[in-house]
């Protein structure tokens, strides 16, 4: 339960993310639609998966 999370600790090593609309699943390189200002589209449904680069959100 309790586990802290230390700000140098690497989540995943290449960052896997998954479309919460359809269920898309792809890295970071993957297939997704790369819009400016860092937003990633759903090539799938046209979701927006990750609105800006931050890392390290809890899920
Ligand atoms: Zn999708």
């Amino acid at each position: 339960m309790s586990r802290p999370e230390s700000p140098s600790r690497p989540a995943r090593p290449k960052g896997t993310l998954f479309c919460p609309t359809c269920g898309h699943e792809s890295g970071l390189d993957g297939d997704w639609i790369a819009v400016e200002g860092g937003t990633l589209v759903c090539p799938d449904c046209g979701a927006v998966v990750v609105a800006q680069p931050t890392f390290g959100v809890p899920a």
